[in-house]
């Protein structure tokens, strides 16, 4: 967990795709399977599961974590969360009330391009998983809550 924290700096929107690892992902420069993609997002497997289902839903276009969001993303969060319920389905997850869905707050992220964290079930957490991706985690942020923070405040805190 080493990602630096975000003040919004819009330099920090940019990256060299040859350096990110999501940006490498995204245009199909890996090895990593492509679970679902559309012109806008790409979904893969975590290659470090939390949960029975755990996906990465990300931007193709390189946006910075989760401190660099604005009002203005609040449509693109919405597009990533309506991406990982979809995929959650076409996986055989029906009970969407049984799922975590969030962002890992700087500094405690690895990769510093914007992933959603998409968990099911959510029952199915170990004890380990809990601690980063479960209610009891102060970093785990989850859409629902990112999208207020950015709704009432225009960024996250
Ligand atoms: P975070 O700690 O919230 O930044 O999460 C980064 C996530 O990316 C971790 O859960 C990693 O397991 C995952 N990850 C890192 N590199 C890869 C990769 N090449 N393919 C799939 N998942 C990755």
């Amino acid at each position: 967990m080493t990602d630096q924290e975000s003040n919004g700096d819009p330099k920090e929107t940019f990256s060299n795709g040859d350096t990110c690892i999501f940006c490498r992902i995204a245009s199909n420069n890996t090895d990593t399977e492509i679970v679902h993609c559309n012109d806008e997002l790409v979904c893969f497997r975590d290659v470090k599961p939390g949960a029975p289902h755990h996906y990465l839903v990300i931007p193709r276009e390189h946006v910075g974590n989760c401190k660099s969001l604005r009002k203005e993303h609040i449509q693109l969060v919405l597009r990533m969360e309506e991406m990982a319920k979809a995929v959650l389905q076409m996986k055989g997850i029906s009970d969407l009330q049984d799922i975590r869905l969030g962002f890992h707050m700087p500094p405690f992220s690895s990769v510093p391009h914007l992933h959603l964290h998409v968990l099911a079930p959510a029952t199915q957490l170990s004890s380990r998983s809990l601690r980063f991706y479960g209610p009891q985690s102060f970093w785990f942020l989850t859409v629902e809550n990112l999208l207020k923070q950015l709704e009432s405040q225009n960024r996250v805190k």
